[in-house]
């Protein structure tokens, strides 16, 4: 890997600080996630078709980190790695250290992030916190062992993301989230059991409602575990409180307990968009950008970049995709189009 320069960005070229990302909306572009392989070790039933299904060629780690350079000259300040399973990954500790060493504009460490089914964390948890990242995304749709292996179609690996979860805490990663996308009649059961969890693990539990980015094409409107009714769900466990944001661009919607033990997040794309300050854009495993989850086209960064394109010429590129971010996704409304690609080839 090339090495770096004061700045952390290494780069033939600095932007003035006044160029910052900023899409057409005036919504400021400060997080990137980037999908650093397609292939996963799961086959969620609400993500995946059946086969492992790897569609797109991973890229060399060093090409993610290139692109990632320029984005961070332009104004990223979180970037958060996904996949596929980006576990599978060999380099990712190497990627990972490599980030840890660029500033955004301000000067500031970035963001480090990072999603995973949890399935290899346990093994990898102290390694990923020593390459520089602070803090992690966990996905599990049950506390049930049988439910879980139902859903995710890998016969005991229930036990396998407990012990990650709680290799990550040991390991100093901080906060340590855990996903549950909802589906009706398939875990909705599982609600309450989360809002323990979350007490008894000391992690913050998140609620996704189901979005239309499936390759089975499961999705309705009436599979859709609202906002609301999670809500009424924890109300009968105990009081729930609301807790305010940490940040104007976050997704969920948080709340805790009467008793300030515990942390749920609700994230509610369906009933409750919040895509009026969405700050973040995405890279495919192959080197492409989605400026929206919905998006119906690709722009091929990696292309511009292949062809010997300068650090320059790719940020005027990555500037001008940008620029045309969608104001905000159709979900339910006549005329709406599902997504290009389905959730496992954008990268969460
Ligand atoms: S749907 Fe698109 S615009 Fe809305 S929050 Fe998600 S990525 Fe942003």
């Amino acid at each position: 890997m090339a090495s770096l320069s004061a700045t952390g960005t290494n780069l033939a070229w600095e932007p003035a600080v006044h160029e910052r990302l900023t899409d057409r909306h005036g919504r400021r572009i400060t997080d990137l996630r980037i999908s650093i392989t397609d292939r996963c070790n799961y086959r969620c039933v609400y993500c995946r078709a059946g086969s492992d299904g790897a569609v797109y060629a991973d890229l060399p780690i060093e090409d993610y980190l290139r692109m990632a350079r320029v984005f961070v000259a332009l104004g990223i300040e979180k970037i958060r790695l996904t996949g596929g399973e980006p576990l599978l990954r060999r380099g990712l500790p190497e990627l990972l250290r490599e980030l840890s060493r660029l500033r955004t504009l301000d000067g500031a460490p970035l963001d480090l992030a990072l999603t995973t089914n949890g399935h290899l964390l346990e093994g990898m948890a102290e390694e990923l916190r020593n390459a520089g990242l602070s803090r992690i995304t966990v996905s599990m749709d049950a506390v049930d062992p049988e439910k879980f292996a139902r859903i995710t179609r890998v016969p005991g690996s229930y036990g396998r993301v407990l012990a990650g979860i709680r290799a990550a805490k040991r390991a100093g990663l901080a906060p340590v989230k855990v996903n549950c996308v909802l589906l009706r009649g398939f875990n909705e059961d599982q609600i309450v059991r989360f809002a323990e969890f979350s007490r008894d693990e000391g992690v913050i539990v998140r609620f996704i409602e189901f979005m239309p980015l499936e390759e089975d094409r499961l999705w309705s409107p009436e599979a859709v575990v609202s906002l609301r009714e999670i809500t009424e769900a924890l109300g009968t466990y105990r009081p729930v409180k609301a807790l305010p944001p940490n940040a104007a661009s976050e997704t969920a919607v948080r709340y805790t307990f009467d008793d300030g033990v515990g942390e749920i997040g609700i994230i509610a794309p369906v009933t409750q968009a919040f895509c009026g300050h969405c700050s973040r854009v995405r890279l495919t495993s192959d080197g492409k950008i989605r400026t929206c989850l919905f998006s119906q086209t690709d722009h091929d960064l990696y292309g511009v970049m292949q062809r010997g394109g300068s650090d320059a010429e790719m940020a005027e590129f990555i500037r001008r995709t940008v620029d045309h971010k969608e104001a905000r996704h159709h979900i339910g409304e006549p005329g709406f189009l599902k997504p290009s690609r389905s959730m496992v080839h954008i990268g969460g």
